[in-house]
């Protein structure tokens, strides 16, 4: 018995790669094998178990709001063009 039985080798998964596999380990989109990794990663690091708990939290709150907050950029474009409209109509009523 040369060799230690029941242990498989998992590589490694860095503080960088749970954040970057938060999102899809919380919709279950993870394969068995990265599952594994993350858990045992959150096992071992409780910065990164907060960091999961505290994402999985804001998920939670998002998702019961309207989805109007899912796309910050939408509406960040949405404000630009109001704030243009907004300035052309102050030009006009102006008299330029
Ligand atoms: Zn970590």
């Amino acid at each position: 018995m040369a060799q230690e039985k029941g242990q498989p080798t998992i590589s490694e998964i860095t503080c960088q790669e749970i954040g970057r596999w938060v999102s899809a380990y919380l919709d279950e989109h993870v394969g068995d094998e990265r599952k594994r990794q993350i858990v045992l990663h959150l096992a071992i690091c409780a910065g990164c178990e907060t960091y999961v708990k505290q994402i999985a939290t804001v998920r939670d709150v998002v998702g019961l709001l309207p989805k109007a907050v899912e796309h910050p950029s939408d509406s960040h474009r949405l404000r630009q063009a109001f704030v243009a409209r907004t300035r052309r109509y102050l030009l006009v009523a102006e008299g330029h």
